[in-house]
């Protein structure tokens, strides 16, 4: 019977390898150090698999505390001990199952969909938990995690495929820790279930669409909040030039929330900074340092022979943007910005405002990612196939 039992988990775990397509693992509470939680079904029952086979099976009515110690996971449920073990697999039984969770350590309970692995951390005293999720639920999470439910259903669409596209494109980006992404905004914000049944529908109905370039590739797709009228091109912000990522002239997204910003400087201290970056003292004496106009998008700060790239200035002074002119201001100069963010790729606030209008995700996307085909993941698979 256990041998059976432990086939069986065998058999499952290399069933949720073979559909890794559809399959991804996300690592979540990441960096959290959680030591002891709770875990507990929502919907559906669970099996709970250790690494000696199948443990027992739950259901909402049942709510299991994990806790970390000694490199081995302990459960315990209300009137039972089951034991110390190395890894544990919570695998949902039905068609739909989500589970919560409570670290000991915070009030806030979770959702999450599908499957939960816990593992001691590889190297420190706390868990790892990785939600291995069906990707469009991922997705959906994601969505709802990096926009919220306000926008328009178009909109969540054309969101979906692109926190697809990033996903598969990152997936390795944390292998050596044992899941595909983070659930930090270093990989892209995923909070749990998501609740809008609109932005469920949207990553089911864009189910397998990514996005790719003219060798088929997955895209950079790069996005963030506000463009301030127009778009970056890639290498302007990072090292790498990528054709579809170039300057748009946009104008939807000019009357939203995050078009323009101001903040107030000490001239002293913008003075100074300049003049450890390399700008002569005389020159910022005469105010040419303090005012500046920035008509389009322009790449470096200059002044006859000294440059200060724009990027690096809104990073070390926390800007929302860089795109910026610079006013005299008495004591202060006020640095007058455009847009939130890099700036490269999809313009959120102008896709939202374009959705509003009218426009179908695939003519936004097209806005802004130049000449990039959507095309479903199974449609790669035969492009990409060795012939
Ligand atoms: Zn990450
Ligand atoms: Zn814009």
């Amino acid at each position: 019977m256990l041998k059976g039992l432990a086939t069986l988990f065998v058999f499952t775990t290399l069933m949720l390898q073979s559909t890794s397509a559809d399959i991804i693992n996300i690592g979540i509470y990441h960096n959290s150090k959680i030591t002891a939680f709770n875990f507990q079904p929502a919907e559906g029952s669970y099996t709970v698999f250790t690494e000696h086979g199948k443990l027992l099976e739950i259901d909402n009515t049942t709510s299991l505390n994990l806790k970390f110690s000694n490199n081995k996971v302990s459960i315990k449920s209300n009137t039972k001990d089951y034991g110390t073990f190395k890894k544990v697999r919570f695998i949902g039984k039905g068609w739909k199952n989500s589970f919560k969770v409570k670290p000991n350590s915070s009030k806030r309970v979770k959702v999450y969909e599908d499957n939960l692995f816990v593992t001691p951390h590889n190297y420190y005293s706390y868990f790892q938990l990785i939600n291995n999720i069906e990707i469009d639920n991922y997705v959906a999470g994601v969505v709802e995690s990096e926009v919220g439910r306000s926008p328009p259903p178009e909109y969540f669409k054309l969101q979906a495929i692109i926190c697809r596209t990033y996903a598969l494109k990152n997936i390795k980006r944390h292998e050596g820790e044992g899941f595909s992404l983070c659930d930090k905004v270093h990989c892209q914000a995923y909070n749990q279930k998501p609740k809008s049944e609109l932005i469920k529908k949207a990553a089911i109905e864009t189910n397998n669409i990514v996005i790719v370039d003219s060798d088929i590739d997955l895209i950079v797709a790069t996005f963030y909040s506000n463009c301030g009228g127009e778009t970056a091109k890639s290498e302007e912000v990072w090292r790498q030039k990528l054709y579809y990522l170039r300057t748009v002239k946009d104008t939807f997204c000019l009357h939203e929330n995050n078009a323009v910003w101001e903040k107030k400087i000490p001239k002293e201290k913008w003075t100074n900074y300049l003049i450890n970056k390399g700008f002569p003292k005389g020159s910022l004496q005469e105010e040419c340092g303090v005012e500046y106009f920035q008509n389009c998008r322009e790449q470096f700060f200059e002044d006859q022979n000294v440059q200060i790239k724009f990027t690096q200035i809104r990073s070390d002074f926390r800007l929302k943007s860089a795109q910026f002119d610079v006013i005299p201001n008495g004591n202060y100069v006020t640095l007058k910005g455009k847009g939130f963010g890099h700036g490269v790729g999809l313009c959120q606030e102008g896709a939202m405002k374009m959705a509003k209008s009218g426009y179908t995700y695939g003519e936004i996307l097209h806005f802004y990612y130049k000449n990039v085909h959507m095309i479903n993941l199974e449609s790669l698979s035969f492009f990409k196939a060795d012939y």
